[in-house]
């Protein structure tokens, strides 16, 4: 038995979180297209669409709980594709980049180099040097790194600009990928901070702040409420060997987005009324400095939907298989292959027929020629054919650029904001 004629209260077989795109006469809207039109726009399947009127939303609903003085950057590594990080540019207070690469998309974008910092580890000399003639802030995660922007600067004539990315001494509970605590090759741990510090004052770079990242993909306000704390007062005490004020304080994110059955929004309002609070203590106890939240797939990844076509529907001792047009080699993340430990499945939808009231147990498959490539393990979809377009939710963060698109020499997505 294929289908499973379903009554009314299982019609939409879509995770149940996933209301952010309305549904009209059966087709999923985005960009206030129906998906079939959208998809003749585009010219081609497989392709990523971001929401611009989603991904404002967003940004003004953490404006909403943030305090006035707090800062809101955009980590363009969740996206960095350049029209959505030239939307992005506009709509934040600054953007973090990670690599030179990252920079020059920022840069084009408008955004005010001011309020552009660079992270990583292994920041390469000719990275560095272009962060500096930018004068752009760059978080400073090596000795290494302080010895060549003191010659970088001399060279160019110009001081760097720099934070000192911390890897403290605790962690982000309940994180779903730890960047911070115990062993780590981001920043520099807190025991050798104040040797660090010493340096860059000898080294006459301009001295800005600190900057903590603990995790990512974080849906408990509680612990992201404790890890800014914890952020905070560690920079109080590292504040006093520093060689000049402190101007700036970057606290990190780690908001995550939900993507499984039983994952719930992250509540935003604890992390607002903690951020005033400390705020307001850095008013007394660091004054003059600003305090930043850097945020990546929170503001990005519910924005953003990738679309394929199905291009065959086969039978397997029973079990139905779509195959796609598209899957692991543009959607790593969703096939389960991006830092999941245990592969759970993204929500999927058919979105041409995303009010189908016959559905059946499918899986999605892409056509590359590895069991790898899985978007959907056994869910419950619409029945759908050859010509349907299949689509994976929360997929406006790490989708493409994170993404394999060499493997097996299949052709490469398109992206479209919209
Ligand atoms: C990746 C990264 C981010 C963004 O993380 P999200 O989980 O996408 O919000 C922020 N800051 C730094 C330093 C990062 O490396």
């Amino acid at each position: 038995m294929l289908l499973d004629e379903i009554g009314p209260e299982r019609a939409l077989p879509v995770h149940a979180a996933m209301d952010q795109f309305a549904v009209c006469a059966g087709e999923l809207r985005v960009g206030g297209e129906p998906l079939s039109r959208l998809a003749a726009r585009v010219g081609q399947t497989p392709f990523y669409a971001y929401d611009r009127a989603l991904l404002r939303t967003r940004v003004q609903q953490v404006r909403a709980v943030l305090p006035k003085s707090v800062k809101l950057h955009y980590a363009m590594k969740a996206n960095p594709m350049p029209a959505l990080v030239g939307l992005m540019a506009g709509l934040v207070d600054g953007i973090d980049v990670a690599s030179a690469g990252e920079l020059k998309v920022a840069l084009d974008a408008g955004a005010n180099p001011q309020e552009v910092s660079f992270a990583g580890p292994g920041k390469r000399e000719a990275e560095l040097r272009q962060a500096v003639a930018a004068r752009v802030l760059i978080n400073v995660e090596s000795f290494r790194e302080v010895v060549a922007l003191q010659a970088i600067g001399s060279e160019l004539g110009l001081r760097a600009r720099v934070a000192v990315r911390v890897n403290p001494d605790f962690e982000l509970k309940g994180s779903g990928m730890k960047m911070g605590g115990g062993p780590k090759p981001f920043g520099v741990d807190v025991e050798q901070i104040p040797a660090l510090l010493d340096n860059i004052g000898r080294a006459g770079l301009d001295f800005e702040g600190f900057h903590l990242f603990a995790g990512s993909q974080n849906l408990r306000a509680d612990a992201i409420c404790e890890a800014q704390q914890k952020s905070f007062e560690l920079a109080l005490r590292l504040a006093q060997a520093a060689p000049a004020p402190v101007r700036l304080l970057n606290l990190g994110g780690g908001f995550g987005i939900p993507y499984f059955p039983g994952e719930q929004r992250l509540d935003l309002a604890p992390i607002g009324d903690n951020l005033a609070r400390l705020a307001q203590r850095a008013g007394s106890e660091l004054p003059g400095a600003a305090l930043v939240i850097e945020l990546g797939r929170y503001l990005v990844g519910e924005a953003g939907v990738y679309v394929a076509r199905i291009v065959d529907r086969k039978i397997s001792r029973g079990q139905v298989y779509l195959v796609a047009d598209g899957g692991l080699h543009h959607h790593l993340s969703a096939s389960g292959n991006f830092g999941q430990v245990i592969r759970k499945n993204y929500p999927v939808t058919i979105g041409n027929k995303a009010d189908a009231r016959s559905t059946e147990t499918a899986s999605v498959v892409g056509p590359l020629c590895t069991p790898l490539d899985l978007l959907a393990d056994r869910m419950t979809l619409a029945v759908a054919q050859v010509g349907d377009l299949v689509v994976v939710f929360q997929s406006g963060a790490y989708g493409a650029s994170a993404s394999p698109q060499g493997f097996l020499g299949h052709p490469p997505c398109l992206e479209v904001l919209v």
